[in-house]
């Protein structure tokens, strides 16, 4: 039987939240991003001290999927306080390598907060499609 329910990427993304290196934010984050092999990739945000060159949990994830072959997913859990949603340049980052997947974000104890398609996160995306060559 298939499961739909995603309580094992939701548990993933809160453990994994904890190991987030965030010292001047002390934002943590975790995310969890299933393919469709059924291997689960996982992020948490990594920031810097050069603050524009930190790197959210969501993109860190997606970035472990690719370095590991997956090439297509099921969905993306993102643990953090009060369970906000993906920032700009994540949902940019998740619709180009991920498609129209369920985001499902969740809070530090692993409540779902909201659940939301990629589509409907990010309408009207820039995408590869809109790369014209010249
Ligand atoms: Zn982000």
């Amino acid at each position: 039987m298939k499961n739909n329910n995603h309580d094992d990427l939701i548990r993933e993304a809160v453990i994994i939240r904890e190991k987030a290196h965030a010292p001047y934010s002390r934002f943590r984050v975790g995310a969890a991003l299933k393919g469709k092999s059924g291997k689960i990739f996982l992020g948490v945000n990594v920031e810097s001290s050069s603050y524009g060159l930190s790197v959210c949990a969501e993109r860190n994830a997606v970035a472990a999927a690719v370095a590991n072959g997956e090439k297509s997913f099921e969905a993306i859990a993102v643990s953090s306080l009060g369970g906000v949603s993906p920032c700009g340049a994540c949902r940019q980052v998740l619709w180009d390598v991920c498609g129209d997947i369920p985001v499902i974000m969740i809070d530090e104890n692993g409540a779902v907060t909201r659940q939301m398609k990629m589509s409907e996160l990010l309408p009207a995306a820039f995408e590869e499609k809109n790369l014209a060559h010249e």
